[in-house]
């Protein structure tokens, strides 16, 4: 390719520059739509290096100036965490890594010359970082980029392993730092935390609210928003998650709308933060579940009983293997394989395979709001980070000064009295089988707290003491299990509904019939891994698209999950609400799956 191709022609900026540390090597530099092209410039062409650093690896640019010497350089600084392969014992795994690349710009003499050239560049990187629109001969001035995102970082210090915090310290404040987002860290100090939290807040101040966890803590944080009495306005925050439970089906689910390969660990932390970072919103689907005693819940994830919910919540003891702890879970469940009786009615999708789709950005969100800080009016943990910010910051400068630095501060917050609701129900009928009663569940959940119910009309369901409507289809059976889901993934290595999307609109409705083996479940859970599972053709296996559904579970004992939260056992129903809420996901639909 010569050098005049390869000075692509969709370039937006051209410049030759320095480095720091300076080595006497210069640089050309061309910034295209898709990354950054780097040629070294060396006196022979047969030395020539060229390297291009993919806009999609980056978060974000700061311009920096020498802190000691009385210099007329600036400099820009790029971060990026491009993927490397890394040998490990068994093979090799992959993994991001930080790369930091600064340039310096030293062609006038005067350093406000060079500033606003290093300006300009950081500019144009950032707005193609956050996907700004950007013309065919953009000029790049600073006042193009909105103002610094806020957002509310939730951390649950005992999800997954329990190095949430660790995780936190070494990439996500550090990344975010980067991408000039300001934000506001808050460790939750106990189970529904969260929930009450977001009750209370301004929600002009923030532009998003982050959970750092696993998908129980951001199911807390969207029923905290339904709850509000202007959860209207309040469930269209935009919400995302940073993946440090041990269930992390949403981040899985975000990973791979950004046409990322499956990823576990810190491959997934790091995919899921780099997004963050970029800050795409789209719509997300939630699904009102309502229970036996009339609670009604809103879901981003799934409804679960028999086999998944039982390994969710039993492999609860094996909580400090991570994620492993649902492989253990399964085979301990496989050995001794339970059935249960009920009876599965549902509204199905005639034309689910044209799922509907819209897509906006909203973030960084360019409307200035009056930027009042309000205090928090709930106790909350404050775990000091103002220091760490300024070491962190330090670190990625060097010797260098940067010319801003994003604002930070804390807050302060008080607990509400909840009440506590008991609930009851009666089975239609039961099944005695004595094997389900040498293995029967502790019905031993708490008491369910009882919280104000809002959001839109469930126009689908009638009421759990009725008949479903005439239009729905009813399944009475023995089974393995009932799911449904709503997003791709179940775990992060569960690729379960491959073809859904988060507005698709649809439930998608998974049962296991009884009959099946323990060797054909157990070939369907590793398929399950590539989202092979249907073509391995089992015949006990059945996917329906739906609007709604209700399961009304004839086997006395068992359990019955929300998002992989344990809920009360006994009859719920459930309708999908389009695009009620909005999901921080990086990325537009990239991959192109059509059912
Ligand atoms: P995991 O995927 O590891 O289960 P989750 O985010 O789903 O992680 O959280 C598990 C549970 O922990 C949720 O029910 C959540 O409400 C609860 N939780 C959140 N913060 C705390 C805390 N500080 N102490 C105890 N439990 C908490
Ligand atoms: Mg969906």
């Amino acid at each position: 390719m010569s050098l005049e191709q390869w000075q692509v022609s969709d370039t937006l900026l051209h410049g030759e520059f320095g480095v720091y540390p300076s080595k006497g090597i210069r640089y050309a530099l061309s910034l295209t739509r898709t990354g950054l092209h780097i040629q070294r410039l060396v006196p022979k062409p047969e030395d020539d290096q060229r390297t291009v650093l993919p806009l999609l690896d980056m978060v974000g640019c700061h311009t920096l100036r020498n802190r000691s010497s009385t210099d007329s350089f600036a400099y820009f600084s790029i971060y990026s965490y491009p993927l490397k392969k890394k040998k490990v014992t068994m093979g090799s795994s992959r993994t991001r890594q930080r790369l930091v690349r600064t340039f310096r710009v030293d062609e006038a003499s005067e350093y406000e010359k060079n500033q606003a050239v290093a300006e300009k560049w950081a500019t144009a990187i950032k707005c193609l970082v956050h996907g700004l629109p950007i013309g065919s001969e953009p000029e790049f001035v600073p006042g193009l980029l909105p103002r610094a995102r806020r957002l509310m970082l939730l951390l649950n210090p005992f999800g997954g392993r329990g190095n949430a915090l660790q995780q936190c310290h070494a990439h996500i404040l550090p990344m975010i730092t980067e991408a000039d987002i300001s934000y506001n860290l808050i460790q939750t100090e106990r189970h529904n935390h969260a929930r009450e939290l977001v009750q209370g807040i301004n929600l002009a101040e923030w532009d998003g609210i982050v959970v750092i966890s696993g998908d129980g803590l951001l199911y807390e944080v969207i029923n905290g928003l339904m709850e509000r009495p202007d959860w209207e306005d309040a469930i269209k925050m935009p919400v995302g998650i940073i993946p440090c439970g041990s269930g992390n089906a949403l981040a899985g689910s975000i990973n791979y709308n950004a046409g990322f390969e499956q990823a576990m660990g810190s491959e997934l932390l790091l995919n899921c933060i780099l997004l963050l970072c970029r800050g795409t919103v789209v719509p997300m689907d939630l699904v009102s579940v309502t229970s036996c005693s009339g609670i009604r819940s809103f879901s981003f994830l799934s409804v679960a009983w028999g086999f998944i919910s039982d390994v969710d919540i039993e492999s609860e003891k094996y909580r400090h293997m991570g994620s492993a702890r649902f492989t253990v879970g399964t085979m301990v469940r496989v050995a001794s394989l339970r059935t249960y009786r009920g009876r599965l009615s549902y509204l199905p999708v005639l034309d689910a395979h044209r799922p509907i789709s819209r897509s906006i950005t909203l973030a960084p969100n360019g409307s200035l709001v009056p930027f009042h800080r309000a205090q928090l009016h709930r106790t909350i943990s404050d775990i000091g980070l103002c220091e760490e910010r300024n070491v962190m910051y330090k670190r990625s400068s060097a010797s260098l000064d940067t010319n801003e630095l994003p604002s930070f501060e804390t807050s302060p917050s008080p607990s509400s009295p909840t009440a506590l609701h008991s609930s009851s129900f009666t089975f239609d009928s039961v099944t005695d089988d004595p094997l389900q009663h040498n293995h029967v569940l502790p019905n031993d959940m708490e008491p369910q707290t009882h919280h104000q119910v809002n959001g839109p009309k469930d126009d689908l369901l009638a009421p759990m003491e009725h008949p479903v409507p005439k239009t729905w289809v009813t399944v009475e059976e023995d089974f393995v299990l009932v799911l449904a889901i709503y997003q791709s993934h179940l775990g992060a290595d569960l690729l379960t509904a491959p073809f859904s999307f988060f507005d698709d609109g649809l439930i998608h409705l998974f049962f296991v019939k009884a009959g099946i083996s323990r060797a054909a479940l157990v070939r369907l859970f590793l398929a399950m891994e590539k989202g092979t599972h249907f073509e391995t053709q089992c015949p006990y296996l059945i996917h329906v698209p739906v609007r709604a559904f209700r399961l009304e579970p004839l086997t006395r004992k068992g359990i019955i999950t929300v998002d992989g939260e344990r809920v009360e056992y006994g009859p719920i129903q459930a309708q999908i609400h389009n695009g009620l809420s909005n999901l921080i996901t990086g990325s537009h639909r990239v991959r192109m799956t059509n059912f």
